[in-house]
């Protein structure tokens, strides 16, 4: 008779290559036996009668503002304990986490400094971006094999100081020295600047659709595919966002694929009216003729991951005047219950978004062991209710900022647990008690 750690009984399990009734048992970490396990016991028995099964979830983008350098960083916006446990809340067991920190994450001693908070008070699995600058170029081919990185950020727009890369001859030099696949921003800067001046401070919230327009988009993401198919480098185009990329992006599939975020899978101009502020983030909430391309895209599978670009700001800085109100949203701990309620709405089927959320991320991002639900995989579940009715409410986050433009959502569909290399995370919105520390 078999014994394992954790014993997952009586729910559906979203495999690879079915849906099916299968039981799970969890061995130091790991997935180690798929089917009917009546017979076994376990240390640890987690019951999903009425339950999904789905492998663990990934959210592929998130800025969690924190570091881990003593003395920066401000906990009451978001810190990597709060913002790990907003993901295990809301059913995510793995976030990668963007480098544009103060200070980035660019070097050797920030990813040092980074992966020994992510040891300290992480609550889910983490993987780094690391920065490229001006600067860094020669280190980039090192830093990016290095334990826990993700894959290289560029911004190639919407950037500041030393992360913004935004002339040719740079970008070209950052994808020749390397080899996995790096993720960009790609907004087009030079075609944002310009724009700024047709526009005055105080104007309406939705000018942000107009002055960062379809065209700086897709500028910007032609110009990144062009050079990576010169330097023959596979690139990551994150949060695409308008029908003409989705339409061009089509036909260069075997050097980029995409991200959608969920926002702009959920809203459209309308939101501006409703939120104001709240909705302003880069790429802009546009207006619905792209939403609808981007569920196109999401129909036909040109479409690799979906993530929340998770952005938390001081709610005193979201409220100043456009356009200087900051840009982004909060998002990862409502990541999944928006993909679920889209899922309830038909909008597309549970194994699509599985696709999307864990298989994805899992291959663009090379995270061999996870992903999908197999023997052997790192033991990371997430357990949902496709039935469950709930409201986002303000006082369920775990986001020191404490806002989200979802709260006062009702959805079909919610997190009922998190495990996390073998271990419950999070069981009916109650945290487990150990921390799981890093992905190894
Ligand atoms: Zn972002």
């Amino acid at each position: 008779m078999s014994h394992f750690d954790l014993l997952v009984r009586g729910g559906v399990a979203v495999l690879p290559w079915t849906v099916a009734e299968c039981d799970v048992g969890v061995r130091h970490g790991r997935i180690v036996a798929l089917g009917a396990l009546s017979d076994a016991t376990a240390d640890t028995v987690l019951d999903a009668r009425h339950l999904h099964v789905l492998p663990g979830l990934i959210d592929p983008h998130v800025h969690f503002r924190d570091s881990g350098v003593p003395g920066t960083g401000d906990p009451e916006v978001e810190t990597m304990a709060t913002g790990t446990r907003g993901a295990v809340l809301g059913g995510i067991t793995c976030v990668l986490d963007m480098p544009n920190t103060t200070p980035p994450l660019t070097d050797v001693a920030a990813l040092a400094a980074k992966r020994a908070m992510v040891a300290r008070d992480a609550l889910c699995d983490v993987g780094l971006y690391v920065g490229a600058t001006r600067d860094n170029i020669s280190d980039l081919a090192t830093l990016e094999t290095a334990p826990d990185v993700c894959a290289i950020k560029v911004f190639a727009g919407s950037s500041t100081g030393g992360l913004l890369i935004d002339d040719d001859l740079t970008l070209e030099r950052v994808m020749r020295a390397g080899s996995r696949r790096i993720a960009y921003h790609s907004e087009d800067e030079a075609r944002l600047r310009q724009r700024r001046a047709l526009f005055r401070v105080g104007e309406p919230y939705s000018r942000h659709a107009e002055w960062r327009d379809e065209r700086c988009a897709l500028l910007g993401t032609q110009r990144i595919v062009s050079l990576a198919r010169l330097t023959r480098r596979p690139a990551h185009i994150l949060h695409v966002s308008t029908a003409e990329e989705f339409k061009w992006l089509a036909a260069h599939r075997t050097i980029a694929t995409v991200e959608v975020l969920v926002n702009h899978l959920t809203q459209a101009s309308d939101a501006y009216d409703r939120d104001g502020p709240l909705a302003v983030m880069n790429p802009p909430i546009r207006d619905a003729r792209h939403r609808d391309a981007a569920w196109a895209a999401v129909a036909d599978g040109r479409v690799d991951t979906v993530g929340s670009d998770h952005a938390p700001h001081p709610i005193a800085a979201k409220q100043r005047p456009w356009p200087d109100c900051a840009a982004g949203l909060t998002g990862v701990q409502t990541l999944l219950p928006l993909m679920l309620d889209h899922v309830a709405r038909g909008r597309l089927s549970l194994a699509r978004m599985v696709d999307l959320m864990a298989a994805g991320p899992a291959q663009v991002y090379a995270l061999s062991e996870l992903g999908r639900l197999v023997v052997g995989a790192r033991a990371n579940l997430t357990l949902v209710d496709l039935r469950a009715r709930r409201m986002i409410e303000a006082d369920w986050l775990a986001s020191p900022c404490g806002w989200s433009p979802f709260v006062g959502t009702r959805v079909t569909g919610w997190p009922a647990a998190t495990v996390v290399g073998g271990r419950i995370a999070m069981r009916d919105g109650a945290l487990g008690s150990q921390s799981v520390g890093t992905n190894s």
